[in-house]
């Protein structure tokens, strides 16, 4: 059996949260329904600094930025803009 490479996603990251049980995203600020999503998945021209903001409080960020690494996720992951 031959495993094939991991695609980058392309979905909110909130969709992401109900989807992965690792790492448990119990706490992570994003999730917070009065913030927007998209605020994570910006135009490569968009400003990102608010969910950058967001993230640099979030007691997530490290096991976060991990997972959007590990698993080659665009936007912002742990305070990062990947992708
Ligand atoms: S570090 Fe940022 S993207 Fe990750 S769970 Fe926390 S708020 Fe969400």
């Amino acid at each position: 059996m031959t495993t094939s490479a991991v695609q980058p996603l392309h979905v909110p990251l909130t969709a992401l949260i109900f989807a992965s049980e690792t790492p448990d995203w119990t706490g992570a600020l994003c999730a917070d329904p009065g913030l927007n999503p998209e605020l994570w998945h910006p135009f490569p021209t968009e400003d990102a600094g608010v969910a950058v903001e967001v993230c640099h409080r979030c007691p997530l960020r490290a096991e976060c930025l991990q997972f959007g690494k590990t698993n080659r996720l665009p936007g912002v992951w742990g305070g990062e803009r990947l992708g």
